[in-house]
C-alpha cells in the first residue's frame, strides 16, 4: 500500500466520522431530506402574545366593585321570597338591616311568572312583591326560567346584588366576579362577597 493511498483512507474515515456527527436536522442538509428539529422553535419576540382571559369590568379594578350602591340594587329570585315568608322576614326591612343602607329590590318578569305558576299557596308571595317599593324589570327572553335571566343580567351589569337561597344559582353567581349574594341564614339575611357590609358574617 502506497503512502498516498493510506492517507486517502484516513481522510475518508475522518469524512465518514464527520458525516456521522452532523445531526439529521442540521441546516446544511437539504430541506427536503432534513428532519424536523427536536428543539422548540425560538420565540418570535416581535410577535404580540395573545392570552385568553374573559374581559373584566373596569369597575372591578380595585377588586371592590365600585358600581355597587348605596342605594343597593338587589335582584330577588323566587326562592328567596319563599324563604323570607317561611322565616317571617319582611324583605325590604331586613335587607336594609343587613346592609345598613337603602336597598331597592328588583323583581324580573320571569320571577313573577314563576310565582304565578306556583299557584294559590304562593298568593302571599305575590301580594308582597306587588308592593310599589319593589321595582319591576322587563324580560325580553322566552319562558319563565329565572336562573338564566338573573345570571345574564349580573354578567352584563355589575350593579346588582343577587338575593337567593338556591344552591345552584349561588354556585353560578360565584363564578361571576363582583356580584355579592344575599341569602337567608339563621332567620336573618346575610351577605357573602361583601366583607365590609354590616350584615356580613364576622
Ligand atoms: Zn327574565
Amino acid at each position: 500500500m502506497g503512502k498516498n493511498k493510506k492517507t486517502r483512507k484516513v481522510v475518508m474515515q475522518r469524512f465518514a466520522q464527520m458525516k456521522k456527527m452532523i445531526s439529521l436536522s442540521d441546516s446544511r442538509i437539504k430541506p427536503e431530506k432534513r428532519q424536523p428539529s427536536k428543539k422548540a422553535p425560538k420565540e418570535d419576540k416581535a410577535k404580540i402574545k395573545v392570552t385568553e382571559a374573559p374581559q373584566q369590568s373596569s369597575a372591578l379594578f380595585f377588586q371592590y366593585n365600585t358600581q355597587l350602591g348605596p342605594p343597593y340594587h338587589i335582584l330577588i329570585d323566587t326562592n328567596f321570597i319563599n324563604f323570607s315568608i317561611k322565616n317571617k322576614l319582611d324583605i325590604i326591612q331586613n335587607m336594609m338591616h343587613c346592609l345598613y343602607a337603602k336597598c331597592i329590590p328588583y323583581i324580573t318578569d320571569c320571577v313573577m311568572g314563576e310565582l304565578e305558576k306556583l299557584g294559590q299557596k304562593y298568593k302571599l308571595a305575590l301580594k308582597i312583591i306587588k308592593d310599589p317599593r319593589f321595582e319591576r324589570l322587563t324580560c325580553m327572553h322566552r319562558g319563565t326560567y329565572a336562573d338564566d335571566c338573573i345570571v345574564n343580567r349580573v354578567t352584563q351589569h355589575k350593579c346588582y346584588i343577587v338575593a337567593t337561597n338556591d344552591k345552584d344559582l349561588k354556585r353560578r353567581i360565584r363564578k361571576i366576579p363582583g356580584v355579592p349574594i344575599m341569602y337567608v341564614s339563621q332567620h336573618r339575611y346575610t351577605i357573602e362577597r361583601m366583607p365590609d357590609a354590616y350584615g356580613a358574617p364576622k
